[in-house]
């Protein structure tokens, strides 16, 4: 059996069920994207990433990549067969997939492309790194640029053939991007002269594309302080002429590439800017703007990687726990029982499963608000959705990613001691997994942004129209037998205890915002595991109406047993979660530290 294999079957449910991709599909510019279409791409490319991407992850991991070439103007070696796989990847055009066709996209919604970059995360997360940063880049340049820096710069970005960075982070600037100090001077020509160090760039150098469009915040002279004061500029490795073609070298050089103790494949660089020529995008300070409308996606995409390690994971998990024998469980005689018979390995395997399947419907289903945010015709349905995907976007990357953590250190409990071993492979996931709670916003961050800009969006609003929403569906599973009925009570249950916290919340933080600071973690965990139950839940309904019938032979069986098994086991430690809510910070500043 493969080590790993696409969950195909798994996403066409999911696009169907939870996503509604026929709905997508309705929208203007989407009419090819049916489902038919969509799984004919997903299908290819899980293809490509078993045979090119795949095979990749392990050498990637154990060479890492390094500064390399010319000693005057260093580049970085990226691990062996990492070139002809990107080569692939851009020939095939895999990277256009969910871009406007004006610049050569495919034209597909972004909701395909957030399952090809699950497909491709769980092949190398270290690999996917490249195309999820220029895709960021695009995002970014498709919303803002100019007509001229669109025709300049996203062709190349769209096929692949140049790839894109955020560079954002510094030595003094990390969580607190407004201490930013890099230095933007304009020039007599309209341009800039960008000057300044910036550290833990992904992609930020590298021998794979024959250019590297880097999106640098930056301050102009006399900005005002903190992300108020923040440009946004094009700085592109190579300039680019008029007619496309490249131009003088710029002024940005790496420094060097850090060891980490996870995907050590992606080139994680210091950046040195000495009097770069930039290209500013929008308008003077309103770089952190520009960024907070690519933020959803952005984060989404991180929260990605962790659903794509979760399900590397729980397949191998799965593999070997049916082959390893070892012990007899209970009334067993004869030969040794595999793992998977005794009741602890099942708990961890279930928890795996239904936590990767969780994670995917909350994923996808967030990722169907930035294309109805994007592309419904109606302004108030593109108003509520990008307000949703705003909601949500915090629990896809925090959850997402703390999950990531926690699955793939189930998979090594799995493997035993075979599991803490290299050979193996679920050691490295876990390493990769790591970094995944870290950038893009801290896990902290994601909750101080739930707590802090999401929860009072519409003075508490939007979260009262999701857990309408929700309730809804609960009633709808109690009216609808017994095999679902149970999924639905358990769902009730956990979206009082989520009221209450959201009550305590709202009411004491707006007294004394650290009160709700204090709640951030365990309430976005609380959200999520309502939100991930609720999600299982509307696909345990899907398997008990006439749908059941077009699904793979036992599925729908699997299907609401996993989404019972969420609702019955994990679901409920939302009890637990509450008093840790409601506590406050009294005891957070009780002791000395
Ligand atoms: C492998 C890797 C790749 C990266 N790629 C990029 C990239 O491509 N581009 C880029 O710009 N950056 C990148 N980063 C940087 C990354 O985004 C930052 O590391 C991250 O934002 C955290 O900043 P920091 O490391 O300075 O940690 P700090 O900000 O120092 O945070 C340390 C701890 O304090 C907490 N904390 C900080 N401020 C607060 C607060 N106000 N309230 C509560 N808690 C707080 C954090 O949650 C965290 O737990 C990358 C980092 C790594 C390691």
């Amino acid at each position: 059996m493969a080590e790993y294999a696409p969950p195909l079957d798994e996403i066409r449910f999911v696009l169907e069920h939870v996503a509604g991709i026929d709905e997508l599909s309705g929208l203007e510019g989407f009419e090819h994207a049916d489902v038919d279409s969509t799984m004919a791409v997903l299908e290819e490319f899980g293809r490509f990433v078993v045979d090119k991407v795949l095979p990749t992850n392990r050498v990637g991991d154990e060479e890492g990549s390094h500064v390399g070439g010319d000693p005057a103007d260093p580049t970085v070696v990226t691990a062996a067969g990492f070139k002809e796989a990107y080569a692939r990847y851009v020939e095939s055009g895999w990277g256009t997939v969910p871009f406007d066709p004006a610049y050569g996209g495919g034209g597909f919604p972004w909701t395909v492309g957030v399952a090809m970059h699950e497909l491709l995360n769980s092949g190398n997360v270290a690999f996917a790194m490249a195309p999820l940063l220029t895709q960021g880049a695009l995002d970014m340049l498709f919303a803002h640029g100019s007509e001229e820096d669109k025709h300049r710069y996203l062709p190349k970005m769209v096929s692949g053939e140049w790839t894109g960075t955020m560079n954002l982070t510094e030595p003094d600037a990390g969580s607190d991007v407004g201490a930013v100090r890099t230095r933007a001077v304009p020039a007599a020509d309209g341009s800039y002269r960008i000057t300044g160090t910036k550290i833990f760039i992904t992609f930020g150098e590298h021998d794979l594309a024959e250019n590297i469009v880097h999106l640098v915040l930056a301050r102009t002279p006399g900005a005002p302080p903190g992300t108020k004061g923040l440009s946004c500029f094009i700085v592109p490795k190579w300039l680019v002429e008029e007619d496309g073609s490249l131009g003088a070298r710029n002024g940005v050089k790496v420094v060097s590439v850090e060891h980490k103790m996870g995907i050590r494949a992606s080139p994680t660089c210091v950046l040195d800017y000495d009097e770069a020529v930039g290209y500013l995008v929008g308008a003077e300070n309103a770089g952190m703007r520009l960024m907070f409308t690519m933020m959803n996606s952005a984060r989404l995409s991180v929260g990605v990687e962790g659903l794509g390690l979760c399900e590397a994971a729980w397949q191998r998990a799965r593999r070997y726990a049916r082959e390893r024998q070892q012990g007899r469980s209970p009334g067993a005689t004869g030969p040794p029982s595999a793992i998977v018979e005794h009741a602890d390995v099942r708990r961890m395997l279930l928890t795996m499963k239904a936590s990767t399947e969780a994670l995917r419907a909350l994923h996808y289903f967030d990722a169907r608000q930035i294309d109805l945010g994007r592309h419904h015709p109606d302004e108030a349905e593109r108003a509520a959705a990008t307000e949703l995907a705003g909601l949500l976007t915090p629990l896809s990357k925090g959850w997402g990613t703390d999950l990531a953590n926690e699955i793939t250190s189930l998979a090594i409990q799995v493997f035993g001691g075979m599991g803490f071993i290299e050979e193996t492979g679920v050691a490295q996931l876990y390493r990769d997994a790591r970094i995944t709670a870290i950038y893009e916003g801290t896990n902290g961050i994601q909750g101080m942004d739930l707590v802090g800009r999401k929860l009072p969006m519409r003075g508490g609003g939007v979260v009262a129209d999701l857990t309408a929403r929700m309730r809804a569906t609960a009633d709808e599973l109690r009216a609808a037998g017994e095999r679902v009925a149970p999924i639905g009570v358990q769902l009730a249950d956990g979206l009082d205890v989520l009221q209450q916290a959201t009550d305590w919340i709202l009411a004491k933080g707006a007294g004394d915002p650290v009160q709700a600071l204090a709640a951030a973690t365990p309430y976005l965990r609380l959200f999520s595991q309502v939100v991930g139950a609720w999600l299982l839940g509307v696909e345990a309904l899907a398997c008990t109406g006439p749908t059941a019938r077009s699904l793979p032979p036992g599925f729908a069986d699997a299907k609401v047993a996993t989404a019972r098994y969420f609702a019955d086991h994990i679901l409920p430690t939302v009890h637990g979660l509450l008093p840790t809510i409601t506590a406050g910070k009294a005891d957070l500043f009780a002791v000395e530290i």
